[in-house]
């Protein structure tokens, strides 16, 4: 069956290179609709921290820029989709990446008779996702968001939102890493843009503007496609 499903629970699909502002804008989503976000990259690199057979396996691979085999990360995926929480519909943040992924999701939801409520692609231009990915920062004790240049706390060193004092910066979030990263999405990722235009469900909105303008066009996206 091809076309938008009006059914709950919802299945959003953020689409888009590194550094264009899935997981800030998945976390907004979970906040407002609560709906689950689901982060491959999360789920990875919580795997690599624990030390898990997936984990031991995907960690030169993540440094190196390149995508994870579709085994392990839909190995992780799966673990995470079966956790009952996620009944209230998903924000997928980071998957599908690959053709194999979104076959994999397709047959995984179409098992519980659901499909893709909708897949959003952040546009974005590739030269200031670069810029945007070298800086980044997160607070280590609540988790905000900072980056060298475009967001500083207001007082050198300390968190804005908790005081905390100490920040961590991924292995991944480099200029050099991050080409690569962006070469992987166009080769591998972009392609899907077209799988979801094909099931009718693909959106697109310009990623390019503030975190706040991003977030009012999601919202009017998801409105028109959760409605009855
Ligand atoms: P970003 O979108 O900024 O690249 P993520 O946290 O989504 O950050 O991903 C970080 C890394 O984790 C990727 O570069 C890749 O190595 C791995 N990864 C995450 N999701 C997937 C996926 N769906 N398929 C393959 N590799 C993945
Ligand atoms: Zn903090």
């Amino acid at each position: 069956m091809q076309g938008r499903a009006k059914t709950t629970p919802a299945v959003l699909i953020l689409l888009g290179p590194p550094g264009a502002g899935k997981g800030t804008q998945a976390r907004m989503l979970e906040e407002r609709y609560g709906l689950i976000q689901l982060s491959t990259g999360d789920l990875l690199r919580a795997a690599v921290a624990a030390g898990t057979p997936a984990g031991k396996a995907a960690k030169a691979v993540m440094e190196a820029g390149q995508l994870v085999s579709d085994d392990i990360v839909l190995a992780v995926l799966k673990e995470r989709m079966a956790a009952p929480d996620v009944k209230a519909g998903v924000i997928l943040d980071g998957f599908p990446r690959t053709d194999g992924q979104a076959d994999a999701l397709d047959g995984l939801l179409a098992a519980s008779g659901q499909q893709v409520t909708a897949a959003i692609s952040l546009e974005v231009d590739d030269e200031a996702m670069v810029a945007r990915v070298s800086g980044r920062n997160t607070c280590t004790g609540c988790g905000e968001g900072y980056h060298d240049e475009f967001k500083r706390p207001a007082t050198a060193g300390v968190c804005d939102k908790c005081g905390g004092t100490e920040f961590k910066r991924r292995a991944d979030d480099n200029a050099e890493t991050a080409r690569e990263r962006l070469k992987a999405y166009h080769d591998q990722t972009a392609p899907l843009i077209a799988h979801y235009a094909k099931a009718g469900v693909l959106e697109t909105i310009d990623a390019m503007g503030s975190i706040d303008e991003i977030a009012s066009g999601l919202d009017q996206i998801v409105a028109r496609v959760s409605a009855p």
